[in-house]
């Protein structure tokens, strides 16, 4: 039996902000998450405290923190890379509730994602991670490359679950599976899924993050759902992605996802109309079409079908 109800985490300002070329005013950001905000999104990734010569997208994350303007019942949640990411973050405690941590399942991926060993990244997010749970956060993991590796191919659902245990162990609530290129099918999600409720039991949260790059992202959702899994990440206008491949598409776009449940029955609390009102803001601000469908198809509309 298919969950009643879904958890949805916006993901779009964090994982699809960054993975734009040009930056975004931060009035922009801070626009379009109040959008995301009023849209009935109960979780939303605000921004990320990493280098700003890094990731130059990000470097107003202070300002998002301090000025979004959201419901009180939003979880906002801020992506940390290391300790000096945390530190950074802890200056404006009172902005946030959650915090996630990441990595790669593969060596490769994560290498030149981070330049760091697998075992070097587990062991500076098990100091965040305690840190972040001293300081009564929520906390996250995400691991990317979970279901492929744009380098290595196929990745161990044992060395996965691996990990997701390492981060549990440390003090995360939530573990997220990121399918970061794309490879991932059907098949493969449900018996992945309920392989990991088994090994990492029912007190852990499990989320399932799909990117769209091969168009398999909401069958990938709907074979989570048959997994038991009741929560996903997604990004509004299915902004996001990885430079690898290059032009891949991004996340799974939220309204897509949501139109979809909505459609089956699954509640999640969002107006889909309030959405794509912020979707459309996106595609505004960005001035170039979204991957989106159901921007450019519209919700289904049983009361006057298109002839
Ligand atoms: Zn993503």
């Amino acid at each position: 039996m298919l969950p009643s109800t879904v958890r949805v985490r916006e993901v779009g300002p964090r994982d699809g902000f960054q993975n734009e070329p040009e930056i975004i005013a931060t009035e922009d950001k801070l626009r379009l998450i109040e959008l995301l905000g009023g849209s009935g999104l109960r979780r939303i990734e605000l921004t990320s405290f990493v280098r700003a010569d890094v990731i130059p997208q990000l470097a107003d994350a202070a300002e998002v923190l301090e000025r979004a303007q959201l419901p009180a019942d939003v979880d906002r949640s801020v992506l940390v890379p290391n300790e000096r990411g945390l530190d950074a973050a802890f200056e404006h405690r009172d902005c946030f509730e959650e915090i996630n941590v990441f990595l790669s399942a593969s060596e490769t991926h994560n290498r030149r994602n981070v330049n760091r060993s697998v075992a070097e990244s587990l062991a500076g997010l098990e100091r965040v991670l305690v840190r972040g749970r001293e300081a009564g956060l929520r906390c996250e993991g995400v691991i990317s490359t979970s279901f492929g590796c744009p380098y290595e191919g196929r990745v161990d659902p044992a060395r996965v679950l691996g990990i997701a245990g390492t981060l549990v162990a440390a003090g995360a609530q939530e573990v997220a599976f990121g399918d970061t290129t794309g490879m991932a099918n059907p098949i493969q999600v449900r018996n992945f899924f309920t392989r990991a409720r088994e090994e990492l039991g029912d007190a852990v949260e499990l989320t399932a993050h799909f990117h769209n790059t091969r168009g398999a992202a909401l069958a990938n959702v709907l074979a989570s759902l048959e997994a038991g899994i009741d929560s996903f990440e997604s990004s509004f206008g299915e902004l996001g992605g990885c430079p690898v491949p290059a032009g891949a598409t991004g996340n799974v776009a939220t309204e897509d996802l949501v139109s979809m449940l909505h459609e089956m029955g699954i509640e999640t609390g969002v107006a889909l109309d309030r959405l794509l009102e912020a979707a459309r803001a996106a595609r505004k601000v960005l001035g170039r079409a979204l991957g989106s469908h159901l921007l450019v198809a519209g919700p289904v509309d049983w009361e006057r079908p298109a002839a």
